[in-house]
C-alpha cells in the first residue's frame, strides 16, 4: 500500500497536470453557486454532464478514479482513506464540479452491479460506470411509492422466450436526460408479499417506448423527471 503522504504528493503532481490550483481564482470572479441541483436547459445540463465525464475519464485512466473498488474493474482495491485523502487533495483545484449523476454512477450503481449483478453484467457495466463512460439514473420511485418504495406498480413481464417488457410510470428521477441507462424496480410477481415479487431492471434510456419529461422546478431548472415506460 503506498505511504499516504506520498500518495498526497503524487495526486497533487496529477492534479497540476490538468487543473489550476484554486488559489489562482480571484474571490468574486467566476461563479459561486453551491447548488446541487443547477437550473440548467438540457443542452446545459449534457454540455456539463460532458466536461465532468470527461474530467472523470481522464482521472480514471491515470489511476486517480475508482481509488476503492476492484482492481478488475479498473480500480486500486485501496482503503477508503485513500478516496478521501484524494478528494482533499482535489478539492484545492479547479477540476469540474460533479454533479449528483456521478455518485448515483459511481458510488451507488456500479457498485450495486458489482455485487449483485451477474457475470455478463458486472463485466458490461462496472467499469464502464466507474471511467463515467456510462451514466445511470434510478427509476425507483412513483406517485404512490415513495418512502413505501415496496409499492412499485411498474410491471416487467415476461414472454415464453424469456423476453421481458416492461410498463410503468417513475417520477423525481434525478438526472435521466443525460442517462444512458436506468435501474429500475419493477413488479414481477404479483401474486406474493409485496416486499417480495420485485426485480431490478437495467433499461437503455433511448430503447423505444421509454418517454422523459422533465419536471420544471420553481427555480427555473429540470433536474427531476417523470420517466414513463410503454412497452419497453
Ligand atoms: C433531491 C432528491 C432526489 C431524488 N432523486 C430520485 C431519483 O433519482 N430516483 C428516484 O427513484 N427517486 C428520487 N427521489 C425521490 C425520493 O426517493 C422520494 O422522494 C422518497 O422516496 C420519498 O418519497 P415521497 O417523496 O413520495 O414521500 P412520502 O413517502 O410520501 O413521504 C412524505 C412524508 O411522509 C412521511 N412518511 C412516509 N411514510 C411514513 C410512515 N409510514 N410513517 C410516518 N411518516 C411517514 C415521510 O417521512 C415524509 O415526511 C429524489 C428525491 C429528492 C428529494
Amino acid at each position: 500500500m503506498p505511504d499516504i503522504a506520498e500518495f498526497g504528493e503524487q495526486a497533487t503532481a496529477w492534479l497540476t497536470t490538468v487543473a489550476a490550483p484554486r488559489t489562482d481564482s480571484v474571490w468574486g470572479d467566476g461563479p459561486d453557486t453551491v447548488a446541487v441541483f443547477e437550473n440548467w436547459t438540457a443542452e446545459e445540463e449534457q454540455a456539463h454532464t460532458d466536461e465532468i465525464a470527461a474530467y472523470e475519464q481522464a482521472k480514471f485512466d491515470a489511476g486517480w478514479g475508482a481509488l476503492n473498488s476492484p482492481v478488475e474493474y479498473g480500480g486500486r482495491d485501496l482503503p477508503l482513506s485513500y478516496v478521501l485523502a484524494f478528494r482533499r487533495v482535489e478539492d484545492t483545484f479547479d477540476v469540474p464540479k460533479r454533479t449528483e449523476m456521478f455518485s448515483v454512477t459511481q458510488q451507488l450503481v456500479a457498485p450495486t452491479i458489482a455485487q449483485w449483478g451477474t457475470e455478463e453484467q458486472r463485466t458490461r457495466f462496472v467499469r464502464a460506470m466507474l471511467r463515467a463512460d456510462v451514466i445511470a439514473c434510478q427509476l425507483f420511485s412513483e406517485t404512490e411509492a415513495g418512502s413505501d418504495l415496496a409499492a412499485v406498480r411498474t410491471r416487467a413481464t415476461q414472454a415464453e422466450d424469456g423476453s421481458w417488457t416492461i410498463d410503468g410510470h417513475k417520477v423525481w428521477t434525478s438526472g435521466a436526460r443525460v442517462a444512458h441507462y436506468g435501474v429500475a424496480l419493477c413488479r414481477t410477481d404479483s401474486t406474493v408479499a409485496k416486499h417480495a415479487g420485485l426485480t431490478m431492471f437495467l433499461i437503455p434510456m433511448d430503447a423505444p417506448g421509454v418517454d422523459v419529461r422533465p419536471i420544471r422546478q420553481m427555480t427555473g431548472g429540470s433536474s427531476f423527471n417523470e420517466v414513463y415506460l410503454d412497452g419497453v
